[in-house]
């Protein structure tokens, strides 16, 4: 499965771009992993993966 850049990763929540390698918190949804700048926001995530997981797409493609 092909990662996306690195600089591409945000954190859906917040819009803070992750390093994963330093990335307190991390959960996968829809077969690809998710980041997160601490664990209330991966709660938060969680709560409604469909809206955050397209907002990151968003993010991420810029379109
Ligand atoms: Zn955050």
């Amino acid at each position: 499965m092909p990662e996306p850049l690195r600089e591409q990763l945000i954190d859906p929540v917040c819009g803070m771009r992750m390093n994963p390698e330093e990335s307190p918190a991390v959960t996968s949804y829809d077969g690809r992993s998710y980041y997160f700048c601490s664990d209330e926001h991966k709660a938060i995530f969680e709560a409604d993966p469909e809206k955050y997981a397209a907002i990151a797409r968003k993010a991420e493609t810029g379109q």
